[in-house]
């Protein structure tokens, strides 16, 4: 091969001849001439940081996909695009004019495996998060029988949903024992510590959120046909109440239907960077909650709410079940309504047997987390619309919802070195 139409150095051409291994960009044409040319690129950032090229042409074709090459490397991307025949000659001497077409060729190619790197670009991205860089936090591939469309309806839960830190579920064995009352009061504590906290009230047959934080008129915002939540206070909020007209709706909608709005109802609320997400579930261990434990997929656990009655704890032994059978780690049993707050004096009388679900939580080899008193002030705090933690923070009911919250705090020091003691804690 002659080098004598090159300027530059020759030498440069063993480093800049033959493939690739995993470029980021690559491409090949054939020229009208004949000549096959092919180019392959490294990119860091926005700069070509490595080029190589083979020909099966004559030494002209070698001579400028050499210089082609010679000249991309260290340019910008967009820069790097605008290489034409005319650079790639003025580069060269003596290159005989009927051998210029080699130099569109390899300016040809050249744009071309820029195109391709921009290309793969452009597809790592919506494989990755929409919103953030990880790469690996996408569903990877169709579970046996999965539709294409199921697939794609759980890769945009998964990408909505890599974006929280943690999630905990609320749930119940059966409805009115305060599982909103908790789920919103532990919300409101976590952000009240300073942490990003997300409330989701995904309970489609009571939704009581928008009551209990006074957002019944709250009008639901659609950006980029995702629903953004509703702020309070540096607390997120997003309610399946906000959506539906009327709680009567989801009584007549059948298990499919319901289903369909729980799952996109997860799927398509934009929650941005998390510490937490608070989920408030439907009661029971039937449909609702379980396809809710199985979108959500990856939760911390779940938090399960009952009072101290025998009966109550009864059907929480049922969800205690549910969450081993998902394998959903159970954070640990809060027995709500238990004693009574006198209003006047603020003695604590017992009313039901209370430490039904303590006895239960050990009996099941879960933790206890705390009481909580019957409190007509918790009443009134939710009639008003007003987080009771944040109202009555002094009082002795808000220091048994703050001793609650301190394993699920732990949970955001996972990394610190006292973390393994609140894990067995909350075990
Ligand atoms: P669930 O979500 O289990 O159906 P809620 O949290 O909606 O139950 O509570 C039902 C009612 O009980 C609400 O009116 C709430 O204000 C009240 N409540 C819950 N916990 C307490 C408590 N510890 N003291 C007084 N009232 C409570």
């Amino acid at each position: 091969m002659s080098h004598d139409c090159i300027t530059g150095d020759p030498a440069g051409l063993e480093n800049t001849f033959g493939p690739m291994k995993n470029p980021d960009g690559h491409a090949r044409i054939t020229g009208p001439c004949g000549d096959t040319m092919e180019f392959w690129l490294k990119v860091e950032g926005d700069h070509i940081t490595k080029v190589t090229f083979t020909t099966d042409g004559c030494d002209h074709s070698s001579a400028c996909g050499y210089t082609a090459a010679t000249l991309a490397r260290g340019r910008h991307i967009d820069e790097a695009a605008r290489i034409g025949q005319k650079e790639i000659l003025d580069a060269l001497v003596n290159l005989s004019e009927e051998s210029t077409h080699c130099a569109l060729l390899a300016s040809n190619t050249l744009k071309a495996a820029l195109v391709d790197f921009n290309v793969q670009k452009k597809s790592k991205a919506k494989a990755s998060c929409g919103s953030c860089s990880k790469a690996d936090c996408t569903a990877k591939a169709t579970k046996p029988g999965e539709s294409s469309k199921d697939f794609e309806e759980r890769q945009a839960l998964k990408r909505r949903l890599c974006q929280i830190r943690h999630k905990i579920l609320v749930l119940s064995g059966k409805g009115g024992v305060g599982k909103s009352t908790v789920a919103v009061n532990l919300a409101v504590s976590l952000s009240l510590e300073g942490k990003r906290v997300g409330l989701l009230d995904i309970d489609i047959h009571g939704p009581s959120v928008p009551k209990m934080l006074h957002l019944e008129n709250a009008k639901m915002k659609v950006e980029n046909e995702a629903m953004i939540p509703i702020e309070i206070g540096g607390l997120k909020v997003m309610s399946i109440g906000l959506l539906l007209g009327s709680t009567d709706d989801a009584v007549i909608w059948r298990g499919p239907m319901k289903m369909g709005v729980i799952k996109q109802f997860l799927a398509d609320v934009e929650w941005g960077e998390l510490d937490y997400l608070v989920v408030d579930s439907p009661p029971g261990t039937g449909d609702e909650p379980l396809s809710i434990c199985q979108l959500i997929g990856n939760a911390d656990g779940a938090l399960i709410v009952t009072t101290p009655q025998d009966v109550a704890t009864a059907d929480v032994r049922r969800s205690i079940s549910f969450c081993r059978a998902l394998d959903m780690p159970v954070l640990g049993v809060v027995e709500n309504m238990s004693g009574f707050v006198c209003p006047k004096c603020a003695e604590v009388t017992d009313i039901f047997n209370s430490g039904g679900g303590e006895t239960m939580a050990r009996e099941m080899g879960v933790k206890f987390l705390g009481r909580i008193p019957l409190d007509a002030s918790i009443g009134k705090a939710c009639d008003e619309g007003t987080p009771f933690v944040h109202q009555y923070a002094l009082s002795q009911t808000a220091k048994a919802f703050e001793k609650i919250i301190r394993p699920i705090l732990a949970l955001s020091d996972k990394d610190s070195p006292g973390m393994d003691d609140h894990k067995e804690e909350i075990n």
